[in-house]
């Protein structure tokens, strides 16, 4: 039986893609087939371009006040539609509903941030900057905007990026992955239903043709990205060259250390969600724990202790702690590097590939997967693994610890567990990450802030959301007047200004 095929969302209306691609979207629940996705080509990016293009001066020229009152009515048709969303996620991406609903709500809190736009978009000023000059700034607008994201968020990542871009006057392309397009599409029709004009918002689902078409288009101005680290450096590199601003957020390992002096119950609670949690699949799991010095030993019992407890089924089910994976392929990739840390002889504490669900399901699972003992040079340190698989590695003191973490090629998040405030200052201070938590495993910043990584974890200057997000879709311009009040000034004057 052919699944159904969904359409592109352009210009305030669903359209069919010219294309003649198209890729299977899965419940990976169920490994079955459930819609396919067209994969957009050149011609279907051109249209949601020009409906971008065609929408741009009319939504820049809209007061931000007026672009507020929108976003908050798409905030309540988000809440409403809540159930609906949170559906969607859990059943193309796997991840429970619990843990879908709270992602829905960090990207609503987005929206929330993005309402504020009329006070977001206030420059500077100051009078005197030389005799009868002042001076002030403007944040305008920079046109239309894309943005690529990962089947990890479905909903979460999008809403990092297009309601700031809107708010602040801009129109926008969101291109989603290609495996869990459905909530940006619904997402599309409450925003349209919510008031905001034709053109404004387009969703365009695709592959790296539609992404390369974006990135050639000369009227698309700037390019979010949220995904694997070497399409991220591949899209920075792209649009950079084409003139374009980009911000590409990337891949990420991202450790944990804990300390002698921790109380190690409350970090293998900690640690046991932010491992295993939507089946490690998120770019802010804790994949990775530095034991320091005696904690070692008695941390890995507690983390053994709770990973095999973990109840692994459907998302949709009642009591289900953890999901399967995205897709069969992603599974077998994870497979194997369970395969290569045990051949590399890596102490293997609990083995996810011999959890009864993998034999009884069809759907793409793996249960919970515990190493101890990894070194540096091993496969499972070297990769990130995007699978639910922690691996523990031993450290002497903080020195070792903190000089492992930051020779780490990713600088995503970080943590220390620790009742030391020297510890945690030391830290804070010392390590090479973008995003650090003190006893709190995944420090994801909330929609007020900024989120994004260092090194190879972000390609570009700029975070999304918070005030770097409304940097990225800005430009500044400065203003510098005079009123003439008809008094002589010396007009003639060929050399630069010397006093104020
Ligand atoms: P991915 O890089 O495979 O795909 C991301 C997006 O890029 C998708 O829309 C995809 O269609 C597109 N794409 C894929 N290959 C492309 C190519 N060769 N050329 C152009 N476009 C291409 O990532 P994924 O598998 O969807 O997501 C998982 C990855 O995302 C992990 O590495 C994870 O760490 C990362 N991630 C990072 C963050 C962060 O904030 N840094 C957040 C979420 C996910």
């Amino acid at each position: 039986m052919t699944q159904p095929l969904l359409s592109l969302w352009i210009n305030g209306q669903s359209q069919a893609s010219q294309s003649q691609r198209a890729a299977d979207i899965f419940n990976p629940a169920t490994g079955e087939v459930i819609r396919r996705a067209p994969l957009a080509d050149k011609p279907d990016v051109d249209r949601a371009v020009a409906a971008a293009r065609a929408a741009y001066p009319g939504w820049r020229d809209t007061t931000p006040l007026r672009r507020a009152r929108i976003l908050m009515q798409f905030r309540e048709l988000l809440q409403a539609h809540r159930e609906e969303l949170v559906g969607l996620i859990t059943e193309e991406h796997g991840k429970t509903h619990e843990d879908a609903a709270g992602s829905l709500q960090r990207g609503i809190e987005v929206v929330e941030f993005a309402t504020g736009v009329p006070h977001l978009l206030k420059g500077e000023q100051a009078e005197d900057v030389g005799r009868g000059v002042d001076c002030h700034s403007l944040l305008q607008p920079v046109g239309v905007c894309t943005g690529i994201t990962p089947f990890n968020f479905p909903v979460m990542v999008p809403l990092w990026m297009f309601p700031v871009a809107i708010a602040c006057g801009n129109t926008f392309i969101l291109k989603p992955s290609e495996k869990v397009p459905s909530a940006s599409l619904r997402m599309a029709e409450l925003f349209h239903e919510a008031g905001l004009p034709p053109g404004v918002f387009n969703v365009i689902s695709g592959d790296k043709e539609a992404v390369d078409a974006l990135l050639a288009h000369p009227q698309v101005q700037a390019v979010s990205f949220v995904g694997s680290t070497p399409v991220a450096r591949y899209i920075y590199e792209t649009g950079a060259r084409q003139g374009k601003r980009v911000q590409a957020l990337g891949g990420a390992k991202n450790h944990a250390i804990v300390m002698p002096d921790a109380d190690l119950d409350f970090a293998a609670n900690a640690l046991t969600g932010a491992a295993y949690g939507s089946a490690g699949e998120r770019c802010m799991a804790i994949s990775t724990v530095v034991a320091v010095g005696a904690a070692g030993d008695a941390l890995v019992e507690e983390l053994r202790d709770r990973a095999s407890r973990l109840n692994v089924g459907a998302g949709d089910e009642k009591d289900v702690d953890m999901g399967p994976l995205i897709t069969g392929a992603h599974r077998d990739r994870v497979r194997k590097l369970i395969d290569s840390g045990a051949a590399q002889k890596a102490k293997l504490v609990l083995d996810g590939r011999q959890h009864p669900v993998v034999e009884k399901s069809r759907g793409f699972y793996l249960g919970p997967t515990l190493f101890d003992h990894v070194k540096p040079e091993m496969t499972i340190y070297q990769e990130e693994i995007f699978g639910p698989v922690l691996i523990v590695l031993r450290a002497a003191n903080l020195d070792e610890a903190i000089a492992l973490v930051n020779a780490n090629p990713y600088g995503n998040g970080t943590a220390i567990f620790t009742s030391s405030g020297a510890h945690a200052r030391r830290f804070e201070r010392d390590i090479e990450v973008g995003m650090v938590g003190v006893n709190v495993p995944i420090p994801v910043p909330m929609a007020f802030f900024s989120f994004g990584g260092w090194k190879a974890s972000l390609f570009g200057d700029l975070h999304v959301h918070g005030m770097e997000g409304v940097y990225f879709y800005t430009r500044s311009k400065v203003v510098t007047s005079r009123w003439p009040t008809g008094h002589k000034e010396d007009p003639s004057s060929l050399s630069m200004p010397t006093l104020g």
